[in-house]
């Protein structure tokens, strides 16, 4: 491709409200343009770099024996409100009315449509498993599109579905898938990390998120520095936490405790590690029909609570929000002298919880539920139908559950694919049945797999970049090699860089024949920018025998002798580590 001829419209000003590199940097390399909130054009770079990626997406679905298909991306309103998403689904969800005023939606996700499908072509368990995936334009109204392609409303999704007659034979795809994915993100070229995700219903390994390592994250996952574990924050545990010191063995007795404020002015007045002390946290669940109800959970006092942990712990419950002292006074309860004791008799509330690591432990102090009181020596399994749940937040230092020795640390993720075992959610709710061996009509149980293709661009140049431009990958770069003719007047410069161009191409190498009439300098400048792998200077060296290669991803120069045309095009193709 000659660039003379190639639609690259590059800039140098910095738009504005622009705060990630990778929107900067795909707007001023001509990549994408913005049209409306969060909606983009793709430039012939862009498209050319959205194909790269799909087309490894596509070859690694199409290896693992799923069947690529093309849904609609206007969906009849009937299967939303059919699967009950209609009203669910909010205001991210674009809806609108044909002419007949029929009733639409713009798919943001389309479990309903493939479910219609399989509904009517899969009768019997003797056609199962499938799986079935597309490549297609999304459209979310999301609240804040930002980020250009990070967040976009319209944008490109890998979105795959996959059907079972069995939990088990939906595992196993979900390893299948996983291995895939991973397989996929590698091939890309990408810093990544499988994570544990959503500790709700399924729980843990029913969902996996991958998230693309970047400082510009949204999310905060944590990472173990030894093993592969890694998870987000609301899914995250650890190896359950030894004590340091030594239990403050007590009988059980009440302590006359006036100054105490927190739960350090606690374990210093009793001279204990906060290990040993038991924190109440009093939230209010709030439930569909504006109902409320307190909810008390218990934490070692060197924990805290993760909310999302704490949501997932109350069935049906849509937020939690504190509970004001005030609130806590009237319940005829002490803020800061709340503990176990006699708590079921204060409060109506059946949600009283506490954490995992608290079963069976003993030694404790805590609050007496009267003013300025604690008990010590308290000992959790004397007490009867304690509820116990996955409540703690996950901090840096703590030991890996996984592999035990090594210790967790927070880093900043990018989500570029979520892998999820929805079960029988759709099937159930749409009535999409197969018949099992016993020819009983069962639902179909599923599972969805999602990348965010057009994220993808966003998330590779966050990871690679400089303050001159973007680095794509080998595997994702629009070209793998710029030719760069410092003079173009220069009939010796120019010849030379046509018969490399016509070569390298013949050899099945991505060239972009930089034959503009620009400044020496522009041309470097966009080829920074733009991110191409190699550039090969074809310029004043000529006279003496000489090209030079520049790496982009260190800037680092080699020379190249000219002197047999065949060993010089032979030698350019070792430089470029394909
Ligand atoms: P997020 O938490 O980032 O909103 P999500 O959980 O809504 O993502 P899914 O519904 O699982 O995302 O969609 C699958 C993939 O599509 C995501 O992993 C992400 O890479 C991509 N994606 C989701 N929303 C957007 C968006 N608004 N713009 C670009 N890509 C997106
Ligand atoms: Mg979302």
């Amino acid at each position: 491709m000659r660039f003379s001829k190639f639609f690259i419209p590059t800039f140098k000003e910095v738009p504005k409200d622009v705060i990630l590199k990778s929107h900067e940097y795909l707007l001023r390399g001509g990549f994408i343009q913005q049209i409306g909130s969060g909606i983009y054009n793709f430039l012939p770079l862009g498209k050319k770099v959205l194909d790269k990626i799909s087309r490894i997406v596509k070859n690694k679905m199409d290896e693992a024996g799923a069947n690529e298909v093309l849904l609609g991306c206007v969906t009849p309103a009937s299967l939303w409100q059919a699967s009950g998403r209609y009203d669910r689904y909010g205001k991210e969800l674009l809806r609108f009315k044909d002419r007949k005023e029929n009733e639409f939606v713009f798919g943001p996700t389309h479990e309903e449509t493939i479910t219609e499908l399989a509904k009517t072509y899969i009768k019997s368990y003797k056609q199962l498993p499938l799986h079935f995936y597309q490549i297609q334009t999304k459209f979310r109204d999301e609240i804040r599109p930002r980020f250009g392609l990070m967040r976009g409303r319209e944008f490109i999704m890998k979105d795959g579905y996959s059907f079972h007659s069995n939990y088990e034979d939906l595992k196993r795809e979900f390893d299948v898938m996983e291995k895939t994915y991973s397989a996929i993100f590698l091939e890309l070229g990408l810093d990544f990390r499988a994570v544990e995700a959503d500790s709700g219903a399924i729980g843990g390994s029913g969902s996996k998120e991958f998230m693309v390592l970047a400082e510009s994250g949204e999310d905060t996952i944590c990472v173990c520095d030894s093993c592969s574990y890694a998870a987000n924050l609301e899914a995250a545990n650890r190896l359950p936490k030894m004590p340091l010191t030594t239990p403050p063995e007590a009988n059980f007795a009440k302590f006359h405790t006036p100054q105490i404020r927190t739960i350090e002015s606690l374990a210093e007045f009793f001279k204990v590690d906060s290990y040993w002390t038991l924190k109440a946290v009093v939230k209010k669940a709030l439930f569909d029909g504006g109902k409320s109800e307190f909810v008390f959970f218990f934490l070692r006092g060197c924990d805290s609570l993760n909310e999302t942990k704490a949501l997932n712990a109350i069935n049906g419950a849509n937020e939690i929000v504190d509970a004001s002292e005030e609130e806590l006074r009237k319940l005829g309860l002490f803020p800061r002298f709340i503990g176990p004791y006699a708590l079921r008799n204060l409060t109506q509330s059946p949600y009283i919880y506490f954490d995992l690591e608290l079963q069976n432990a003993k030694n404790l102090i805590c609050g007496a539920n009267e003013e300025d009181y604690h008990f010590v020596g308290v000992d959790l399994g004397l007490f009867e139908g304690l509820e116990f749940k996955d409540l703690l937040e996950v901090k840096e230092g703590d030991y890996c559950k996984e592999c035990h020795k090594g210790k967790l640390y927070f880093t900043k993720g990018i989500e570029v694919g979520h892998i999820f075992q929805l079960g029988e959610k759709y099937s159930q709710a749409m009535e999409a049945t197969f018949l099992d061996e016993e020819g009983k009509a069962k639902p179909f149980v599923m599972g969805c797999y999602g990348i965010g293709i057009s994220r993808l661009l966003a998330a590779i140049i966050e990871q690679n970049h400089d303050e001159k431009g973007m680095k794509w990958t080998a595997t994702t770069a629009p070209f793998l090699l710029d030719i760069v003719v410092s003079n173009i007047k220069d009939e010796n410069q120019s010849e030379l860089a046509e018969k490399i161009y016509h070569a390298l191409s013949a050899n099945g190498i991505e060239c972009l024949l930089d034959d503009r009439k620009e400044r020496y300098g522009a041309k470097m400048a966009d080829f920074e920018l733009i991110g191409i792998p190699y550039a090969l200077i074809v310029g004043k060296g000529v006279e003496e025998g000489k090209i030079e290669l520049v790496c982009r991803k260190n800037l680092e120069k080699i020379n190249l002798e000219i002197a047999d045309f065949e060993s010089l095009i032979e030698k350019i193709k070792q430089n470029l580590q394909m």
